[in-house]
């Protein structure tokens, strides 16, 4: 087992900042020693990391990926291969992605061909959630065996989509009412897809076919009446926890910041489109270059406050965590199929690679502060999803380490450093301050110096404890 000190960093945690020499023995963290501690001690490790001016911070971990995901006739464009490097170019340690039950599909089989995809596949460590595209007496026992057996311990459930992954309330009653008895945590696509493909309808009929017509066919009204009413149905199964994802509206995240001051398990998630990219400004450019931009919930308009009102909720912690829905689809034989009708554009936005800059630039502009960025990016995904031994840095956790300079900059874009399977950026052209320096996973250095060095199939599945707010 070889052992590697990264000394002099300040080491950044939720709840604080300290300096500190940080001593990994083998794929796990030995010890955070005082400075110079180490030479005292007679520790001569076999690689040793100079973080001088550096922020030393838990490896990030998205918990909202759709690598290789079937929709819309086509299959998001990142394999696990390319999607996990690009992630660990940006500081990612740890995916959560969504093994995928299609309505008629046992459960079991679903996961185990997420799991032939990944196995081998992945260069950073992974676990699954899993989506129930089909409530019924079968998918609730395979929901159970999952929590206990699987490392599978949160379901994924859709108000939108009718026809393809949509629950009705009497289903997600009862997938709630399982959850409730194992433990696990329900997860919600909180639209009402039903009154959506009304209204898209409507607009078609109307000649509205251009990729602005995604985000006015989905109304905030309708995030946050579906958003009230899972509140309300996870109370009726007994107060059970509820997680709302990707969330773009304020009018919803008023649902759960009163859910939660009224005691109930609600937490929320938002992504880095949301935060930074509206209807106006990406959405609506001119032909269909919009299309790269159409993601479900959509972006908003910037005549409201969505994203200051999104930046306060993370401040509040009426948004727990910020992940990405990286669900990347090339504009070429992808999102052009959507080409005369908005409603046939795969819906999905690239961006597992720059969440860590893109919410740092939060910490940059005063939006959140440091050890916010590092709880609201690692250390509460590992707990929410019970990756028990990550999203730390501290004895015993894995050494899973995202090495930051917060003087250096990145540039985002295809030219410059992209890394996903994507012909176009979501964030062409930002520049961000703060860089990735170097990115170690379980122990291995896997970046450094502008260079990836890990392989596919270094990652492992990890399996899944409850979560570590309610057990
Ligand atoms: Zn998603």
């Amino acid at each position: 087992m070889s052992t590697t000190l990264i000394q002099n960093g300040t080491i950044v945690s939720a709840t604080g900042r300290s300096t500190g020499d940080v001593l990994i023995d083998g794929e796990s963290i030995a010890a955070i020693l005082a400075p110079g501690q180490s030479a005292g001690m007679g520790i001569v490790a076999d690689r040793t990391i100079d973080a001088t001016g550096k922020y030393v911070v838990p490896g990030g971990i998205d918990a909202h990926t759709h690598m290789e995901l079937p929709f819309g006739g086509t299959f998001a464009s990142d394999s696990f291969e390319s999607g996990t490097t690009a992630a660990a170019w940006g500081g990612v340690t740890t995916i959560v992605d969504f093994a995928v039950q299609r309505t008629g599909e046992a459960v079991q089989d679903g996961l185990a061909g997420w799991h032939e995809k990944a196995a081998g596949n992945c260069a950073i460590d992974y676990a699954f959630h899993q989506i129930i595209g089909g409530v019924d007496e079968d998918s609730l026992k395979a929901m159970t065996y999952l929590v206990d057996n699987e490392g599978v311990t949160s379901f994924k459930l859709f108000m939108a989509y009718p026809g393809v992954f949509y629950s009705d309330d009497g289903q997600i009653l009862r997938a709630m009412q399982n959850a409730g008895e194992s433990g696990a945590m329900i997860m919600m696509h909180a639209e009402n897809g039903i009154a959506i493909d009304v209204l898209v309808a409507q607009a078609l009929a109307r000649g509205e076919t251009d990729p602005m017509f995604h985000s006015l066919t989905r109304p905030a009204e309708l995030e946050a009446e579906a958003t009230h009413r899972a509140i309300e149905l996870s109370k009726v199964a007994g107060n059970v926890p509820l997680y709302i994802v990707h969330m773009s509206a304020s009018e919803a995240l008023e649902e759960v910041a009163a859910a939660q001051h009224a005691g109930l398990n609600v937490f929320g998630e938002t992504c880095p489109q949301y935060l930074y990219l509206t209807l106006e400004d990406q959405l609506m450019q001119p032909g269909f270059e919009g299309a790269k931009w159409v993601c479900s919930t959509p972006l908003r308009t910037k005549h409201a406050h969505h994203q200051s009102d999104l930046w306060k909720g993370l401040r509040l912690n009426e948004l727990a965590i910020v992940s990405t829905d990286h669900c990347p689809f090339c504009m070429k034989d992808q999102k052009e199929l959507g080409l005369g009708n908005f409603s046939a554009i795969p819906n999905g936005i690239g961006g597992v690679e720059h969440r860590m800059e893109l919410i740092y630039q939060g910490v940059v502009t005063g939006e959140i502060g440091l050890e916010r960025w590092v709880e609201t990016c690692s250390t509460t995904p590992a707990r929410m999803f019970g990756l028990d031994t990550k999203g730390q840095i501290a004895p015993g956790f894995d050494a899973d380490v995202l090495i930051w300079d917060p003087n250096g900059t990145t540039k985002i874009g295809i030219d410059d450093k992209h890394h996903m399977n994507m012909d176009h950026s979501a964030y062409e052209g930002f520049e961000v301050d703060g860089k990735v320096d170097t990115v170690i996973s379980r122990g291995r250095v896997i970046v450094e110096n502008d260079t990836f060095s890990g392989e596919a199939g270094w990652g492992k599945y990890v399996k899944r404890g409850l979560s570590q707010y309610l057990h």
